[in-house]
């Protein structure tokens, strides 16, 4: 089953040529194109579904800075500022709101880790506030259970996913860019070793510069191209229940589930951290970097079956440009729904917040979260083919981050100073020898 999508129209007739052409339509190449848009750039944006379809639709809604990486929390918190900036500038709706983000647990060890990030966080002055039991028991009191203790972090808050993505989409075409669904970027060609068009299945355009925002799909495009870029996907399943009462807060994390408000006021309801990783051409080849993730993660992860290899997402062929591929064939990645994981959120829920029995289930769905090895995401100037940007392998952080990560995009590709120290996310990280050299099998 899909989730909840705010559908768009978007232009028919592709350009001719472009300053830049951003591939891939979810939040990181919407918000990309809007701010080269801004700038007075020609953007060309396409998307070979829907925009928003894939992962940017099927998460959370969570924009966090609390527990993020320090490589990226500058872009975090420039990107909650990006967000309410962008609802002023453009009065399009993307359901974001401060809302503050609540954790609660009685794990002395998870609270550690919360304290030890706290005090790693004040040093960069993000506020976030350790609870007591008491504070915990009160800001979590629509559980009606004692918890030893938990943390509130007041700045963070909430999007839409519903209508994120297709918002930011129509902000860019308001400024004269054009967006193109239902049309795949089969590959790109070059000239002097440099891009100088982008292919799709609807005729070429012309251009110096490219964004590559392909999620999921990202690697498998590099290796067209014989770039390295491992990449991984998780499966996760996820729902959505009718409204949860006012009692309830609008971002809760817990062990056993996590619950965040949805626009329309139900809530979706998901287990932090529990996937299924299906086995795949490109998996194999990059499954040595991933094992200190999977290693540290396994008790939440499941092997899965043949579904990730018939999506295509992940595949070892080498495309032509005369010819439909993969990403023709799987216009929108929607991989099957956990019927039992469903189940067990739906019943921790009720479980937590005997409240709940209220409301029904609405939807399920489930999406492939796309990962690099050290989990941050990858983002830069291709070395080995310039003009052609990489902004992919968000690794379950991308939505909160959009903003900042398309702002910094487009720093890139225009020249500008940038938002962030984008030395963090170059993707040349993955070529060093740090990681090692793989074989091709
Ligand atoms: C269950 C789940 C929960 C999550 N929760 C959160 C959360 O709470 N907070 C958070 O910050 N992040 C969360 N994430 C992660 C977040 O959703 C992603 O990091 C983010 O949406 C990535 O955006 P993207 O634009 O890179 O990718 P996508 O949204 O996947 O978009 C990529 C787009 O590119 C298109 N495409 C690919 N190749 C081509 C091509 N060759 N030509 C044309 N189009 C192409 C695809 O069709 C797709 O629409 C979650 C993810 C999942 C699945």
């Amino acid at each position: 089953m899909r989730a909840p999508l705010f559908l768009i129209e978007t232009n028919s007739d592709l350009p001719a040529h472009a300053d830049v052409v951003v591939i891939g339509g979810g939040i990181i190449g919407t918000f990309a194109a809007y701010y080269m848009a801004k700038r007075g750039m020609k953007v060309a944006l396409v998307e070979k579904g829907r925009v928003g379809a894939e992962q940017s639709s099927r998460n959370w809604g969570w924009c966090r800075q609390q527990n993020r990486d320090a490589r990226e929390l500058p872009m975090a918190t420039k990107s909650l500022d990006l967000w309410e900036q962008f609802k002023a500038e453009t009065g399009e709706e993307t359901g974001f709101q401060r809302c503050g983000l609540l954790y609660l647990s009685n794990s002395e060890k998870e609270l550690a880790g919360w304290a030890s990030w706290g005090e790693f966080a004040r040093t960069v002055d993000v506020k976030t506030q350790m609870l007591t039991a008491e504070e915990a028991a009160q800001r979590g009191r629509v559980t009606g259970k004692p918890w030893k203790g938990g943390v509130f972090a007041p700045d963070d808050g909430i999007a839409d996913p519903s209508r994120a993505a297709p918002a930011v989409a129509r902000a860019l075409m308001k400024l004269g860019g054009t967006v193109h669904q239902g049309c795949a970027a089969r590959g790109i060609e070059t000239e002097g070793g440099r891009l100088s068009a982008v292919v799709t299945e609807k005729g070429s355009i012309r251009t110096k510069l490219a964004v590559l925002a392909g999620g999921a799909w990202a690697s498998s495009f590099c290796r067209q191209y014989d770039i390295r870029f491992p990449q991984a996907s998780i499966c996760q399943t996820v729902l959505s229940i009718s409204n949860g009462g006012k009692e309830m807060p609008a971002a809760l994390h817990t062990d056993g589930v996590s619950m965040t408000r949805r626009f329309d006021g139900g809530y979706t309801l998901a287990i932090s951290g529990r996937g299924r990783v299906d086995p795949t051409p490109q998996l194999l080849r990059f499954a040595w970097q991933f094992l200190p993730m999977f290693q540290r993660r396994w008790r939440k992860l499941v092997p899965g079956g043949l579904e990730g290899i018939r999506s295509g997402h992940e595949g070892w062929s080498r495309w032509r440009l005369d010819q439909p591929t993969p990403m023709e064939r799987m216009r929108i990645l929607d991989p099957k729904v956990n019927a039992s994981v469903v189940e067990l959120t739906y019943k921790r829920a009720l479980d937590l917040i005997p409240i709940l029995k209220e409301s029904s289930v609405t939807a399920a769905w489930a999406g492939y979260v796309d990962s690099t090895p050290d989990g941050v995401s990858g983002i830069g100037e291709m070395t080995s083919l310039r003009g052609l940007v990489l902004a992919a392998g968000f690794s379950g952080h991308g939505f909160g981050i959009g903003p900042g990560a398309g702002h910094l995009i487009a720093d890139i590709v225009s020249g500008a100073k940038p938002l962030v120290d984008p030395r963090p996310f170059h993707p040349d990280r993955f070529l060093s020898s740090a990681w090692g050299e793989v074989a091709d099998f």
